[in-house]
Parts: structure tokens; sequence; C-alpha cells
């Protein structure tokens, strides 16, 4: 197939990054118990939301119920997800990216492109190398295997990273790219949906190099222009640009739950304080501290009673936030009312480094250095041991047996410490 460009090298490079079974290997890597075991996780949504290797080579796949797992397969280990250590992880991950890329684009949770243009020079390494030590260093740091995928577009570094798996590393240069599409489904390429397969194939297309390999002429004729786009892309032309993803992406967090409406008083609090705990921690996290909370409470006609508290002092700190949230709760709740949802919204997100340098020397630097070096232990126990490992006396009500609504559970903690 005669391609127009970039024949020699890479003039312009982009990776992708794929952690392979994202939320199994997560597991794997907390649990070391778990390593080289068929895990299966999404227990609480009664399907199978993520399957290690060692499962997958059972037959065991996405979208299973849980209970047919558990017929099948009874030695394999069945998990709750946990959302909150994946995205953890996956910021992690994103960091170590960042280190030798500057320019990603997190795209999921578990995948992510970046720009590697100029990048040999810099860094005194050739793609592979460069590919190699980001592999090796995730897998150091974290303990998961990651695929990574290198070539000229976006398009064909996703099936480069998709070629082999797990724990893969393949280039895949402007020679070689019908080597990687002959034997490939054409929809197997990114943005080719069924619908459009259906099209390609009604035309005669059906490998990827089929679509590369047609004209610019045939293509405009009996496609419309997002092919077009995925045509030139296949025949290693840039159309997509990696987008770098900022933290303004975090404007805000917030967390909620629902639950049987009730008017009591002490488990509401509780609700509001968790949701403030698991609010604060995705915010430290990011490396992020809020200006302000709202505070809110559904009640059972479906009304929402807010209240808004503006911080002297940008924190992500429950031990400074409780008093406040308390305050606002007392505001907001009326006896004989039953509610049945309540949250929290951490709003007008700052980063944290950006304010402790306007800091300066402030005698509050002190105080919240103190509460940064706590959290930071709290987390990393609340990180090994499950969410509600460690958590403020306020939360402790809500142990009580109060019926959650489907869908929703919360962990007995196994050790509650009251930080106040
Ligand atoms: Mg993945």
């Amino acid at each position: 197939m005669p391609y127009p460009i970039n024949i020699h090298s890479f003039p312009q490079a982009i990776l992708h990054l794929d952690a392979n079974a994202f939320f199994a290997s997560v597991e794997q890597a907390v649990n070391p118990e778990l390593m080289g075991k068929p895990v299966v996780v999404g227990k609480e949504r009664g399907i199978v939301t993520a399957v290690s290797y060692e499962g997958k080579a059972l037959g065991i796949k996405r979208g299973m119920t849980i209970r047919e797992v558990q017929k099948k397969f009874p030695e394999v280990i069945i998990l709750n997800s946990d959302y909150e250590k994946y995205s953890l992880y996956s910021i992690k991950m994103f960091d170590i990216l960042k280190k030798f890329c500057p320019i990603v684009e997190e795209y999921s949770i578990d995948e992510a492109f970046a720009d590697l243009q100029g990048l040999r020079g810099y860094l005194h390494q050739s793609y592979e190398t460069i590919g190699l030590n980001i592999k090796e260093t995730i897998k150091r740091a974290l303990g998961i295997k990651v695929s990574i995928g290198i070539s000229l577009t976006k398009v064909l570094a996703k099936i480069a990273s998709n070629y082999k798996k797990p724990d893969g590393l393949t280039l895949i240069s402007g020679r070689e790219i019908h080597r990687y599409l002959r034997d490939l489904p054409v929809s197997e390429v990114w943005g080719i949906g069924p619908q459009r397969a259906a099209l390609c194939e009604k035309l005669g297309i059906y490998s990827a190099l089929d679509l590369a390999s047609a004209s610019e002429e045939f293509i405009r004729k009996h496609f419309s222009k997002p092919v077009y786009e995925i045509w030139l892309e296949l025949r290693g032309i840039q159309v997509y640009p990696v987008v770098a993803s900022t933290k303004d992406q975090y404007k805000s967090l917030s967390k909620a739950l629902s639950f049987v409406p009730t008017e009591d008083k002490e488990f509401l609090l509780a609700q509001l304080a968790f949701n403030l705990e698991r609010a604060c921690f995705k915010a430290r996290q990011y490396g992020l501290l809020a200006k302000r909370l709202i505070v809110f409470l559904k009640d059972e006609e479906f009304q929402t009673h807010s209240f808004e508290i503006k911080m002297s002092l940008p924190s992500a700190y429950p031990k400074e936030l409780l008093p406040l949230l308390t305050q606002a709760f007392e505001r907001l709740y009326k006896k004989e009312v039953k509610f049945r949802q309540v949250g929290v919204i951490l709003a007008d997100l700052t980063s944290k480094r950006v304010f402790q340098l306007s800091l300066f020397k402030r005698d509050h630097s002190n105080s919240q250095g103190c509460l940064e070096t706590l959290y930071r232990s709290v987390d990393k126990i609340n990180i090994k041991y499950g969410r509600t490992t460690l958590v403020h006396g306020v939360c402790l009500p809500i142990t009580k047996e109060k019926p959650l609504k489907k869908g929703s559970s919360l962990k007995i903690p196994l050790l509650s410490i009251n930080l106040t």
C-alpha cells in the first residue's frame, strides 16, 4: 500500500497507555495474597466489571453475572468495587506518565494518550526505551501491568497498545503500518462502531488495511467526515491532537448518599460526615483544597435544602470542616421531617501547591502542615484496609443497622478511631 508520508521513523509520535484488567490488578497490587489468582470485581452490582488475567484464562468475561461465576467457578475470588481506590491508582499512574511526558491526555480511568514529539532528544532515549521505562516504573511503584503502544497517530497508537496484552510494548512505524492493519477487523478500529463496520462490509472493506488502502475519492464518496478522519489517522496523518488534561476539570467535587427516608438526626449527620470524608479524600488525592463547602439534604418530597459556607482558609481536612458541617446541618435539619439523601460539595477547588506558596510564612501554614501529615497517614491506612477503617467519631452511627437503598452499601469499620 502506498503511504504518502512518514515512511521514515517517527517525525511525530503518540503513546497510548492502557492498564490491563485495571480494577482487578489494583486489588491484586493492594493485597498480594490475590496475586496469581482469578479475581473478579463487581460483587455489589451483581455483574462482573473486571476480571484478572487468571480469571480471563478460565473463560470469565466482563458483563457475566456474579451468580453465574459463583456457580461455574467456585474457586474465583469475588470482590466489591472500590472506585476511590481505583481512582487513586489512576492518579498515581498518570502522575508517573507525566514525569516522562509533559503532555498527557487522561482518556479514562485506565487509559491515557501522551505526545512524545521532541522527547527523544530531550531524554536522550529512543521511543522504545521511553515506553519501557514508563512501564517498568509503573510496575515497580504500583505493582500493576500496563500495555503501551507508540505510533504516528492516536488511532494507530491504540491499535499498537492493543496488539500485545498484558504487559505489552508495541511500536508501529510508518513503514510497518500495513503489517498491523492486515489482520485487524475494521470493526476493531477506534471510532468504527458496529454501524460503520456494517457499512464498510457492504462496500467490501473487512480489515483495517482495506480501509486504509481505499482511495480518498472512495472514502469521501461513501463515508462521513469522522470516517475520513480515521482513514487519515490509519495512514499516519495526525488529525486528533493529544489534549492535555488539567486539574480545572475538578472545579468541584460532590459526594452524596441515598437511603430509606429517615428522621434519625444522628444517622443523618453521620452520613453527611462520611460524605465529607470521601469528598475530602478525593480532593487530597488530587492535591486540591476547597474554598467553599455546600451541604445539602433532600427530604421525602424531593425538596433540596442547602447551606453554603465560605472558608477563611481553603481546606480538604475533615478535622477543620466538620464543625462547619455540623453548624450547617443544625440549620437545615427539621424535626419530624424525613430525609432521603444527604450530600456535600467541595467547591472553588484550588491547587494545594499554589495556595501554600501564597501563604508564605503565615501562622496557619503550621497547623495546615500538621493536618497534611496527619491525613497522609490516615489515607495510607484507609487505602490499604478500606475507606471506613479510620473515620471521625461522628461517622460511627452509620454502623447502626439502617436499611440503605439498593445498590449502595457501607462496610462496617474494622476499627474506628476518633480523630477529633
Ligand atoms: Mg484497560
